[in-house]
Parts: structure tokens; sequence; C-alpha cells
């Protein structure tokens, strides 16, 4: 250990953003001015405005959370039997699918993109097969058009889940326009958040009209209920955040970029792969994950790091077909285990300054030194 890259205070995977103090007293001074806590506010709908324009889509809808938008998605598209999805995810993508009572098929990924791999998913088509249900993983974009032309070919939905994608557009469109819907997360820990949030994206006007009453019991008046519905409305207090963090969203990814690019160059010469965007994308720069050469050593590094003070996650691992309630045989994705084996998450959020940056960079490539990987 080289006691010169050791931090006073312990620097995290992630860290919420937060508006000023001020600025989000400001905000909620009007829930109390109109007495309106929840239900389609006034900050909500505020919110649904702006977001509209920042994502460049068509229509959203907003939820308490990510993953009750992903579980809404999959009802209102009145799906079932299996949905195509990788296992190199957060488990909320698999829960939500599971939960719908549907069975998720896991599909091997691109050992590249870390995305799903389009060729796979035509090998696991069967009857049952109702959607496909990719991930943007890291904020990386999916291959949309070779996804697209296998949903239509097949007939089948497509449901992407944006959690890691906010803001991000391709040639110069919105990322939530692709597939039949979207879902982005506004949670805390990532790039946008109000608190808890979700958003689904769509085109289709009716669809909204759809989940608007999945998120209200299946209400369609006081006195008429069309569906079982459930409860994940977006509060006004939740809005608010929303609103203030819109305001520096520009800055806080432009900050990102900045840090991105400073790990890039300070890990060039490093036996690592980190991820590119094509310059097509307009990226959001939510995590800066590393590949290691093997599990050993990625657990070794883990390990070592958190000496300098330095907190980094195995994200995502294990990957979700080795959780215990996932488990299937045969196992069919040997790329996104080895994947999972070897990826780590270096510290990555606006406030992170270039110095810390390099401060992390030099405590890595001075532990991957001593275990013989070339520096
Ligand atoms: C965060 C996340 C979710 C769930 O979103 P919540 O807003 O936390 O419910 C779903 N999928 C992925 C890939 C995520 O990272």
């Amino acid at each position: 250990m080289n006691k010169q890259f050791i931090f006073d205070e312990p620097i995290f995977v992630t860290k919420a953003k937060l508006p000023e103090f001020e600025q989000y007293s400001e905000r909620i001074k009007s829930i109390w001015k109109n007495n309106w806590l929840t239900n389609n506010g006034p900050l909500l709908n505020e919110l649904k405005g702006k977001l509209t324009n920042y994502l460049n889509v068509s229509e959203i809808e907003l939820f308490s959370n990510g993953h009750q938008a992903l579980e809404i998605a999959i009802k209102a598209l009145d799906l079932k039997g299996e949905i195509i999805t990788t296992p190199f995810t957060f488990v909320s993508t698999v829960h939500a699918i599971k939960n719908c009572g549907i069975e998720p098929v896991f599909c091997d990924i691109d050992p590249v993109t870390l995305n799903i791999n389009p060729d796979e998913i035509v090998k696991l088509i069967t009857p049952k097969t109702s959607a496909i249900l990719p991930v943007h993983v890291f904020g990386v974009p999916c291959d949309h058009n070779q996804i697209s032309e296998i949903a239509k070919k097949h007939n089948l939905k497509l449901i992407y889940d944006a959690a890691h994608a906010f803001g991000v557009e391709v040639d110069g469109k919105g990322i939530g326009t692709f597939g039949d819907v979207s879902m982005f997360s506004l949670h805390a820990t990532k790039v946008y958040n109000t608190i808890e949030g979700g958003a689904l994206t769509f085109n289709d006007r009716q669809f909204g009209g759809k989940v608007f009453k999945q998120k209200n019991f299946g209400l369609s008046s006081a006195t008429s209920v069309d569906f079982v519905g459930t409860n994940a409305k977006l509060n006004e207090f939740q809005a608010a955040m929303g609103l203030c963090n819109l305001e520096s969203i520009n800055e806080d990814i432009a900050n990102r970029e900045a840090i991105y690019h400073a790990y890039c160059s300070k890990l060039k010469d490093v036996n690592i792969n980190f991820i590119e965007f094509d310059k097509n994308v307009k990226a959001n720069y939510s995590y800066f994950p590393i590949l290691l050469p093997n599990k050993e050593i990625r657990d070794l590094i883990f390990e070592n790091l958190q000496k300098y003070n330095i907190f980094t996650r195995k994200y995502f691992y294990p990957v979700c077909n080795d959780f215990e309630c996932y488990k299937e045989t045969p196992y069919l994705t040997p790329i996104a285990r080895d994947i999972g084996n070897r990826v780590l998450c270096l510290p990555m959020y606006s406030e992170l300054s270039i110095d810390a940056v390099n401060q992390i960079s030099n405590a890595l490539i001075y532990e991957l030194s001593q275990t013989n990987v070339l520096v």
C-alpha cells in the first residue's frame, strides 16, 4: 500500500445530488400555499412538461419509483408467458417481470457494450415469448436498430430499462423514444433524482392513459374502477426535488464528462478495459466501470482500495441468474457471468473533484502493479 494516496474522508462510489437547501425550501412553499401534497399536483405537472423537453420524448408519466414504473409498463402492455432479458442488470429488472407472473428468460451479453446481445435474443424466442426487455447498462445505448427489427419480425413488445440512461441521446433522438416504452429511474443514486422516483416514456398517448390509471388504483373516476391497479404516485415533495435538480443537470453531466475523461487519460496505459461511447451518442457518464483481468484480481483491488478510504462497487455481481431465486439449468450466459466476475465501478458523481479522480487512479495503478498486472 502507498500511503500518499490515502483519502482523509471516505470516497463512496456515488453521492446523491442535492440542490441548495434554500433553493428547495423556496420550491416547496407552494405546497403549503395550495395544500396539495400528492395526486397529480401542480409541481408534478410542471416537472412532466420540463422532463418531456429535457428527455426529448413525446409522452411521459411519473411514478413513485423506477421499479413500480417498470411493473406498470409490463402490466399495461398485457404481456404473458416469457420475456427475454439480460442477467447483467440490477435485480429490479428481473423482479418486475417475475412479479407480473411472467418467466424471465436470460440472454447473454456483448462483452464490449455489456448490453444484451441481439444475435443471442433470436435463439431464445419461443411461442411463449411476449416481449424483449433490454437494459441500457451504464447508460450505453443498446443496439436498438437490430433489436427492434427482431421485435417487429416476431411480433414482440419492446420495453427498455433505461434506469441508467437519463438524458442519453442517439443521433439526436431521446433514448426514451425507443421501443414501446422506456423506464427511467429517478432514484437518489442515479444521475438525476427526485429522491425516489421513476418515469415511463412512450409515443402512444392512449398508453399514457392506461399507465396513469395503473398508478392510481385503476380508478377512472371517483366511483368507477377499470381494472386491478396499484398505488405508485410521485408526490409533490419529490416533484419539487426533481425541479431543483433539473436546473443543474447540464452542469452535473458536464462534470461527470470531465471525470470520465480524467479517468480515461490516467488509466489508458493500464491493462484494464473501460466503456467507450460511439460518436453519435450523447452520453450521461452515469458510472465508471472497469474490467479487470480476472475475479481474483478484481476482489483484491476492491478490498485493497478500501485501505485508501476508496469504496468501489462490484456492480453487477453476482449476475441475476446466480441469485438463488433465479438460478437456472442449463446456464446459458457465460459471458455475463465472466463480466460480473471482473467488473468494478469506480467512484463517479458530479461533485467528485479531478484531483480525487487522479488520486483514486494512482491508488488503483499502484495496487495493480503489486498484483503483476501490466502497468
Ligand atoms: C435503479 C435501477 C432500477 C430500479 O429503479 P428504482 O427507481 O430504484 O426503483 C431498475 N433497473 C436498473 C438497471 C436500475 O439500475
